[in-house]
This record gives structure tokens, sequence and C-alpha cells, in this order.
């Protein structure tokens, strides 16, 4: 039976500047959504404290989970920041996992009631093992700048940064972006990988990649959504799923099409084939100063590393999606209504683009990742310009993408839709073969 309702559980570092956002998010959400039952919860003495400054008609509720400092060698009454003793940060991070069973226990009841929607700091992440046994919603809280929040998530990923190369050095993700060893607080310096506080930070943080949303305490001054900056249907898509690439030589031509087609684009790119998925991007991959011009003309955004597939597909400035028609790919763009520019690399990925050229909703670019399956930089910019570009033909595909996104969201209307229907049929064979 549907639960009635939602109820988010708050929970803070137990730091000042952590659980200061939240208690102004927790008001946020009391302002616009009224009705929302919010618990903060974090240890007894931060609950205490909190209570105190809190008036007494907040509709915000309070939960304490035990914890005992002296079980992990803390002094008595360090239960937050504030009262450690400085160089004990570290113990304290491991020290906060102790509240897994308590929290355990209160998501339990709360999941009982409604659905639950867990609020969790970044450096809390086991709450998402939690969250995940009793389907909950997760979400992180980053309580800084996405741009500050995703250098240092770099920063911390990507150590050691003891070592005497280069100064200024990059990160793998961010090229860009020039760091100095001075930027580097010092326990992240001498942070070795073996450390059990570098280890257990490291496992926290990696949940920032599997949570199903991040809150990040900041405005679109400080970080705006790039995307937002471009016209509806304006920009291209471009990747080649989770596993796969292309060579050098065809990565070359896809760059010149691109910057010949003359529209704006996000690239998730990955080192060409022969190379490790893992290598840093290098430069010489792309036609000379490819990257830094395209970024420099606002044209060009560059992911080296995973991106939020499904979230920029469904952003309005998404005219189209030049992919390797993988199949979960296809159905991500054509239910969020994008028309497809075809590039198979192997598999079934051939069949796609017969059936998405079929359908009228693909042109197909290339094929195949040899060397000897040239892709030309005018075929390129030709394609992207048909799809998305002023012409009829390019016309008639974007509405059939969105004529097939309204169906597919239509296939699980209710009960009688067609795609409802096949797994009802499929539930009802299961229960006739368990039943003889
Ligand atoms: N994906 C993503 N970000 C990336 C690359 C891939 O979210 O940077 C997701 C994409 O949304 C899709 C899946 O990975 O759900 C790829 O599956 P697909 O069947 O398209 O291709 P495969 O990776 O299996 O070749």
């Amino acid at each position: 039976m549907a639960k009635p309702n939602y109820h988010v559980v708050l929970f803070p570092f137990p730091a000042h500047g952590h659980i200061t956002p939240q208690l102004t998010l927790a008001a946020r959400l009391h302002q616009f959504h009224p009705n929302l039952n919010i618990t903060l919860v974090s240890t007894p003495r931060n609950i205490a404290s909190i209570r105190s400054s809190l008036p007494p008609t907040s509709p915000l509720q309070l939960h304490s989970l035990p914890f005992c400092p002296s079980d992990h060698g803390l002094i008595t009454d360090s239960e937050s920041t504030d009262d450690l003793p400085i160089g004990q940060l570290g113990k304290f991070f491991i020290a906060m996992e102790s509240c897994r069973a308590a929290f355990d226990h209160f998501i339990t009841e709360a999941s009982k009631q409604s659905t639950v929607c867990i609020v969790s700091d970044m450096h809390l992440g086991w709450t998402l093992d939690v969250a995940r046994k009793h389907y909950a919603f997760h979400s992180s809280f980053l309580g800084t700048s996405a741009f500050s929040g995703a250098i240092f998530l770099s920063v911390m990923m990507n150590l050691p940064h003891n070592h005497s190369d280069s100064e200024p050095f990059t990160l793998p993700e961010y090229p860009e972006v020039l760091v100095h060893r001075s930027q580097l607080a010092e326990h992240i310096l001498k942070a070795s990988l073996t450390d059990p506080p570098t280890v257990f930070l490291q496992k926290q943080l990696s949940t920032l990649y599997k949570t199903d949303a991040l809150l990040i305490n900041s405005t679109e001054y400080f970080d705006p959504v790039g995307l937002d900056l471009h016209p509806l249907a304006s920009v291209l898509y471009i990747s080649f799923g989770s596993q796969d690439s292309i060579q050098k030589s065809q990565m070359m031509e896809l760059a010149l099409g691109l910057e010949a087609s003359g529209r704006p684009f996000i690239w998730v790119i990955r080192p060409p084939l022969g190379f490790d998925a893992k290598d840093e991007f290098k430069d010489e991959w792309l036609p000379d100063g490819f990257e830094k011009r395209m970024k420099e003309e606002n044209r060009g955004f560059f992911v080296h590393g995973w991106a939020p597939q499904i979230a920029i597909l469904s952003h309005k400035s998404i005219g189209a999606f030049l992919s390797h028609c993988g199949w979960n790919s296809v159905l991500e763009s054509l239910n969020s209504g994008v028309p497809i520019i075809g590039w198979s690399l192997q598999a079934e990925q051939p069949f796609n683009v017969t059936l998405l050229v079929n359908l009228g909703v693909c042109f197909e670019v290339s094929r195949g990742k040899l060397e000897t399956s040239e892709v030309k930089k005018v075929v390129v910019a030709e394609t992207v310009e048909m799809v998305m570009g002023d012409n009829e033909k390019g016309h008639i595909m974007r509405e059939k993408a969105k004529e097939i996104s309204k169906m597919m969201k239509r296939a699980w209307k209710d009960e009688s839709c067609t795609s409802a229907k096949g797994l009802a049929e499929f539930l009802k064979l299961l229960q006739r073969v368990t039943d003889n």
C-alpha cells in the first residue's frame, strides 16, 4: 500500500559549519512545503544544543543517536568539532559510524510510517547502505560550492599529492584547474593511501558518485549550470557509453567535425582505443588547442569520467545525442525526446541504429571502431546540421522523437497500457508456473 507522506531525515556531520546549513535547509523545506515531516538526527550533546537554539514553535523534530566518545579514544564530551582536540578529526570521522545501528533503527521505524528521504552529510557516506537496506531515498549534502566540492573530491580521490613532480599540478578530472600544493591542508599533503582516516574518508566521499541526489549549498551565481546558458535544443551530447571508445584518428575527425558544425556540445571523452580508460587524458589526442579553444568560446564542455547522462539528456538545452546506441542510451535519449546521431561500435548496436533509422529518429554518422571505418569531419558537421539545424528532415526527426517520448511514458501510465500489461502477463505466468 502507498505510504501517505514523506519524512525527510537530515543528518549533518557534527560541526557548526555542517549543522547550520542543514538547519537552514530544514527551514526552507518547512517554508515551501509546510506538510513535510522533517527530523534532524545527531549525537545527544548536539541535539541538546540545537534544541536550545530553536524557537519553541519550530516544527523541526530532533532525534538523538547514542554516541560514546571514549569508546573511540576521544576525550569525554567530544561530540562536535568544537570540542575536539586538534589532530583528532580523523578519529572522529571514523567514530561517527558507531551511530550506524541507532540510525538504522530510526530509519526502520520511520520507513514503517512514511517514505523516507535521507539527507546525509557527504562525510557520512555509510548512511547510503542504511538507505538501500530500507529502500529509502538517499541524498548527499555538499556544504560548499559545486566548484570547490568537485575539486576537493578530486584531490581526495587522487591521493597522494606529496610527491615532488610538477608544481602546480592538475587533476585528471579537471585538467583546466591548476592546483598548488600550498592550497592543500597539511593532513592531505601527508595523507597516505593506507592511513585509516584517509581510507575511511575516501570511502565516504565515493558515495557521492552513487547517491540518488546531490544537494549543494550554493546558488547559480557561484555555480552556473553551464547548460542553462544555451538556448532550447541547441547543445549536442556525445557519449560512447560506459565502457567503449574510438580510435585516436576517429577522435580527431569527430573533434574537427564538431568544431566545423559551429554547435555547442558536451563530450564525455575517454582515452582512445589502445589506452587504459584510467590514463590521464592527453591533449595530443585532440586537434591542436581544441579543448582550450572550445572552452574559451563556451562551446565545448568536456567530461573526463562519468557524466550524469539521464540528467543531461533531460535538460531542455540538449538538442541531439551522438551515441554508440547502447540500448540504455537509446531509451534514455528517446524518453527525453532527444533525436540520435548513431555511431555504433559493437554487439547489437548497429541493429539498434537500423531500428532507430527506420523509426525516423536517427541518422547514422559512422559505424565501428576500427581505423578502417573512417569518419570524415565534413560528414560529422553535415549530420549534426541535418539533425539539429533548421531544415525539414531535422524538424520531422525532432517531432518524431518527441512523439516517441510521449508513447514511452504512456506505455506505463496505467494497468491497461502495453508495458504494464506485459509485466502483468509475466507475473501471471510466474504464478502459474510456481503454483504447479
Ligand atoms: N552512463 C552514464 N554516464 C556516462 C556513461 C554512461 O550515466 O558517462 C550510463 C548511461 O546513462 C547508460 C549506461 O551508462 O544508462 C550505458 O549503457 P548503454 O546500454 O547505453 O551502453 P554500454 O555502456 O552498455 O555500452
